[in-house]
């Protein structure tokens, strides 16, 4: 049985993976930082084990993986899912949310991989996923913190495919483009229409289009994959 980490767990995208993990076989532990409720929930329907940590802390990151590794013997698979966005005109944004930003969006990823990259080099063995965004790609008017952050994974990824690739340790990433969740919450009737007109396959992505790419990656029919970035956006990127 895998031990598959996914941070972000408690909604939205993480929340869909930890049902496609399970429905796997895989044993899957859920990070949260807010939504307790939520979690404990999901946990229960799943049989996932969760996990409350800030992924932005260092200390938090540390007990997390104490007690993984102390309970279950380490990681296999490791998607870093957990993100913020905010919609901001350059002008406005100001260094804490810059800070914030990139605390939760990249440092986090730094740290849980960083925490759980020991035992994957010992056994040569293991998957790495990262979400980016399409605005990673592309650039993201009004989300220039959000987009510069997403942007960032692409490169972590690609850098540490490299480095970890004669580990035997496998890297990619995700960029999805426009999903169902919590996180666009903001966006209108209109806005979700002119979304999808401008989406070849004219919908916009749900959360299990995203959670079955992650899941695929981190199988078996994905071992020759690494460094790359598959955009899961309906052709919004092309
Ligand atoms: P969401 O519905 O807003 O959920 C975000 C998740 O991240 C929540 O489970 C939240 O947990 C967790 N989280 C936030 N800060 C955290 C922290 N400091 N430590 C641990 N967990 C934290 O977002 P989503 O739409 O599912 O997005 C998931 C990922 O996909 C993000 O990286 C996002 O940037 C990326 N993405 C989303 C879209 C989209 O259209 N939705 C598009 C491209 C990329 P708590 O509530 O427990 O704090």
């Amino acid at each position: 049985m895998r031990n598959v980490l996914i941070t972000g767990a408690s909604r939205g995208i993480g929340k869909e993976m930890v049902y496609e993990f399970s429905k796997n076989g895989d044993r899957v532990f859920l990070n949260y930082n807010k939504s307790g409720d939520e979690a404990d929930k999901i946990a229960e329907e799943t049989g996932a084990v969760s996990i409350k940590a800030d992924i932005s802390k260092s200390d938090e990151v540390k007990k997390m993986a104490e007690f993984i590794h102390n309970n279950y013997g380490g990681i296999d698979v490791i998607v870093n899912n957990a993100g913020i966005s905010q919609i901001k005109l350059f002008t406005d944004i100001n260094e804490n949310d810059w800070d914030m930003m990139f605390d939760i969006n990249m440092k986090g990823m730094f740290l849980v991989t960083k925490a759980f990259i020991g035992d994957m080099i010992n056994k040569k063995k293991g998957r790495i996923i990262n979400i980016s965004s399409m605005w990673g790609i592309t650039g993201g008017s009004c989300e220039v913190h959000y987009s510069a952050s997403k942007a960032a994974v692409i490169g972590f990824t690609k850098a540490l495919a490299k480095e970890l690739g004669p580990s035997n340790i496998n890297v990619n990433c995700v960029a999805p483009g426009v999903i169902d969740t919590e996180m666009n919450s903001h966006l209108s009737e209109e806005d979700l229409e002119q979304l999808k007109d401008e989406t070849p396959l004219c919908r916009i992505g749900s959360v299990s289009d995203v959670a079955k790419t992650v899941l695929f990656l981190a199988s078996d029919n994905a071992d020759f994959i690494t460094g790359q970035v598959l955009s899961v956006d309906g052709g919004m990127v092309i």
